[in-house]
């Protein structure tokens, strides 16, 4: 960032910054020594400039196609002297208004746009609305006839970036993971109370990519009272929920469908479950009718809760067998012991966040898909994912395809897959469209 004194701009409307207010600041900076304008005064001149962040020449292409990331490449300087999480205006090199954004100084991200309006202000007004449609559009999806768990809020591609909130009943879970929403934790969390009336809203910002954002990590109880037991409901299988130290806000709803298409497909098959966290897959496989299912993940507290599910579904345990281990060792092992299976699960972590580890994810997807591959019956089912924001829907197919040749084998593809329908993708941001499933047959 390129600290110079500016010319103020002015603009026809400003709108509310955040919790914090440049015009009162910089009007106090000229007078008082307060922690504020020290820093200013540090930068002399810096506080009587409008705050903005002003592109370099022909960088405005991305915002103009409505993508909401503002990279620190992109950026020729930033006026005035604002900190993480306010609301800045970003302008073409020409001074064009393109859009509000959440600034944040620490990130490779340095702003997020929340409007593209000019005449809009970012205030709980604003936070209000955005909440609101986000609902509406659930309510829309009809989704709660088949779970009462649902993502509620899809950060960017609900318009507001860095802000994930998943309903578990009557629990809301929330993580923020930008300075922007970090600014308006409060105020959107009033909002939720008010627009839903959970008996808690619980806080996970404890995921590693905060620390990219220079945000310390939190968990704990926001409104309310977190009952002892958290479950969901989906498609008649009941999951236990554990939003205080699960992965993610403690259960993955965006496999929903995912699972539920994996239960039509295992009657009478022996099922082999990688990556099984607390036995999503293997429930609907069980359920399903499969005739076995050995399920793997490197959790034993997942595991410990996926035994539980698996009693309180009253489903047949001596179908089930869970394993603590390595899914990587635990693949050359049952190969090494010539074990197969008809239907094979692998949907492991994310292990590209983004595009600069794809190189190394891509070994990694090649080498427990080559496994399952080889672990496959003749005719047998691969159901495999990624989460991975960093590997692409084409670049994911083709890792798949090269797994498939070098394991010897012709396979097909039966199903394209997603994530569920309350996880929706906005069309100007595709990296939105995290997750994607293939579900290939192998010849006989
Ligand atoms: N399919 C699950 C979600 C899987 S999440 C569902 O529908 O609910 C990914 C899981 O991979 C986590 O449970 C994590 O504990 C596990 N995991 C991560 N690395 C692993 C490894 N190397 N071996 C085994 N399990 C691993």
């Amino acid at each position: 960032m390129t600290l110079q004194k500016t010319k103020s701009r002015s603009t026809p409307h400003r709108p509310s910054l955040g919790n914090r207010d440049f015009r009162n600041r910089t009007k106090r900076s000229a007078q008082t020594t307060d922690s504020q304008n020290t820093r200013g005064a540090a930068h002399a001149g810096e506080a009587t400039a409008q705050p903005g962040i002003i592109l370099k020449a022909g960088r405005e292409k991305s915002l103009l196609r409505r993508h909401p990331w503002i990279f620190s490449g992109a950026v020729e300087r930033v006026d005035g002297a604002p900190i993480s999480g306010d609301t800045l205006s970003v302008r073409s090199a020409q001074g064009e208004f393109l859009a509000w954004a959440a600034y944040n100084a620490g990130s490779q991200i340095t702003a997020r746009v929340w409007s593209w309006r000019e005449e809009e202000n970012i205030d709980a007004e604003f936070f209000r609305n955005k909440i609101s449609s986000a609902l509406a559009a659930r309510s829309e999806l009809n989704l709660s006839r088949n779970s009462n768990g649902m993502r509620l809020i899809h950060a960017e591609s609900d318009g507001l970036p860095g802000l994930i909130v998943d309903q578990y009943g009557d629990v809301l879970v929330m993580q923020i993971g930008s300075a922007g929403t970090e600014r308006w934790r409060d105020t959107i969390a009033d909002i939720l109370q008010e627009l839903c009336k959970p008996a808690c809203i619980y806080e996970r910002s404890d995921s590693e990519s905060r620390a990219l954002e220079g945000l310390e990590l939190r968990n704990g109880v926001l409104r309310g009272t977190l009952p002892d037991t958290v479950e969901v409901i989906e498609n008649g299988l009941r999951f236990k929920v554990d939003v205080v130290s699960g992965q993610k806000t403690g259960f993955y709803l965006d496999q929903r469908d995912n699972r539920a298409l994996t239960g039509t497909l295992a009657c009478d098959k022996d099922v082999l479950n990688c990556f099984c966290y607390t036995g999503g897959f293997s429930l609907y496989a069980l359920r399903g009718g499969a005739k076995s299912v050995l399920s793997i993940d490197a959790s034993g507290d997942a595991l410990r809760i996926a035994a539980e599910n698996l009693t309180s579904n009253g489903l047949d345990t001596s179908r089930a067998e869970w394993v603590e281990a390595d899914v990587f060792q635990a693949l050359r092992k049952l190969r090494d012991q010539g074990l197969s299976f008809d239907l094979i699960i692998l949907d492991p972590p994310k292990f590209a966040p983004t595009a600069a580890f794809a190189e190394k994810a891509a070994r990694g997807y090649k080498d427990i898909n080559l496994l399952g591959f080889k672990l496959l019956r003749p005719g047998g089912l691969l159901c495999t994912y990624s989460c991975s924001g960093g590997i692409s829907e084409d670049l994911f197919q083709k890792i798949v395809a090269g797994a498939a040749l070098d394991a010897g084998v012709d396979a097909q593809i039966i199903h394209h897959l997603h994530a569920s329908a309350d996880h929706p993708v906005l069309l100007s941001f595709p990296e939105g469209a995290y997750l994607k499933g293939l579900v290939l047959r192998v010849g006989l």
